[in-house]
């Protein structure tokens, strides 16, 4: 008789936001007539850029010629896109990254959350609290959670850093030397940066503790000031401790059509052991790749055209992360994030909790966000907002919520 994975008994309860689509589905069935919003899942609502729809329609031309059919793909993903991701992300910023350190995929959920199989199941795992929750359940999936009862001073695997109002959403060093950092700017939820210099702090801890950052930048292209990095790779010696992920839904609207990368540098390497062959490895084994088709709409994403429209698209959401910020400071409100992410982390008013202003919201302005506390404990008190929404209701959303 089969046994399960008794790991997943360990994942808490169900995903935030099947929780989310139940409650507005009940209130939906309640109130058939009802107008809601949803300015909770972070989707994007802007239809594909006329480049990349260009280059998706001459890609399936291609395909179906004898000449131009595409079947399996290189491993790693096409030369095409990794030079025009190394020359355009990397190159350009005079920053140091080959072709052959990038590995395209279909997303940055599946990478962030498949990378942590490269590493031993003892290894333990810092994690900012609030959190995109696939950072956590992945490694609890793998058996990293919980007490590790080697001696009398087990330690637990999961090490949660507080990101708060006090230390503005950006979490300290860890007392307790982690082994896997995941850290996340812009930051899904809070919205918060952190400046360069705090970045390279985290860097030169990870090389003196022997520790690997899993650096998400599914944001980068949200960020508005010069100060902010768009790259872990920007800081000295990131190149020996950090993987970067990145991926084309936010700032590209791939969330359908599906693409991503991982950058995993070869001087990333434990005795002589290189991180990027064990990850090829691991890719080559269970993933076939991305779509050729998709791999060509990622190219033209750096096309020039391709560059000045996705500006606009970015430019679109930006505008709506500014109404929601200011809109709710006006109100009285405490709102953080808009500026170089396009999340609006606000603090529910007269100490409620988040379920709770979930509900007023949705009952009684018929918005739906996020509650602070499905992304972890220091997100009690909190909600989301996302700026992916039409601007026309994001407007009608902020207007509402002022009637309250
Ligand atoms: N990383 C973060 C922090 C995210 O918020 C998201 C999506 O919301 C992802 C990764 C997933 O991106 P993708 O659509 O490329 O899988």
């Amino acid at each position: 008789m089969y046994t399960i994975n008794g790991n997943y008994l360990q994942l808490q309860g169900s995903y935030l936001f099947s929780d989310i689509a139940k409650k507005v589905a009940a209130y939906q069935e309640k109130n058939p007539g009802a107008k809601v919003i949803r300015l909770g899942i972070g989707d994007v609502t802007q239809p594909l850029a006329p480049a990349i729809v260009e280059a998706l329609q001459r890609a399936v031309e291609q395909m179906g010629t004898a000449e131009g059919f595409h079947g399996y793909g290189p491993e790693q993903g096409y030369d095409f896109l990794r030079e025009a991701i190394v020359e355009h992300d990397y190159r350009a910023r005079g920053l140091s990254v080959a072709a052959d350190e990038i590995f395209v995929s279909d997303g940055a959920k599946c990478d962030v959350g498949n990378i942590q199989e490269i590493f031993g199941a003892d290894n333990r795992v810092a994690v900012c609290d609030p959190v995109y929750p696939v950072y956590v359940d992945t490694n609890v999936m793998a058996g990293r959670s919980g007490r590790f009862v080697q001696d009398a001073g087990g330690f637990e695997r999961l090490i949660y850093m507080p990101c708060t109002e006090e230390n503005g959403f950006a979490p300290s060093l860890p007392e307790t030397a982690p082994d896997l950092i995941y850290l996340c700017f812009p930051n899904n939820p809070t919205g918060a940066v952190i400046p360069k210099d705090a970045l390279q702090r985290w860097v030169d801890y990870a090389n003196e503790k022997g520790a690997v950052i899993l650096y998400d930048a599914a944001y980068e292209a949200y960020i508005s000031e010069d100060n902010v990095p768009h790259s872990i790779y920007e800081c000295s010696g990131a190149r020996t401790c950090a993987i970067e992920i990145h991926s084309f839904s936010k700032n590209a609207g791939f969330t359908g059509l599906r693409l991503g990368y991982t950058v995993v540098p070869k001087d990333l390497a434990q005795n002589g052991l290189r991180l990027h062959s064990l990850w090829g490895r691991r890719q080559g084994t269970k993933y076939n790749g991305a779509p050729y088709i998709v791999q060509r709409a990622g190219e033209a994403v750096y096309s020039t055209e391709g560059k000045k429209q996705l500006k606009k698209q970015v430019g679109y959401y930006m505008e709506n992360a500014r109404l929601i910020r200011e809109g709710l400071r006006d109100m009285g409100y405490c709102a953080y994030g808009g500026v170089n992410a396009p999340y609006i982390w606000l603090k529910t008013p007269d100490h409620m909790s988040s379920w709770a202003f979930f509900d007023l919201l949705l009952q009684r302005a018929q918005v739906v966000g996020t509650p602070g506390c499905g992304f972890g404990k220091s997100g009690e008190g909190y909600f989301r907002l996302t700026a992916f929404g039409t601007q026309e209701n994001t407007r009608e959303a902020l207007a509402r919520i002022r009637r309250l």
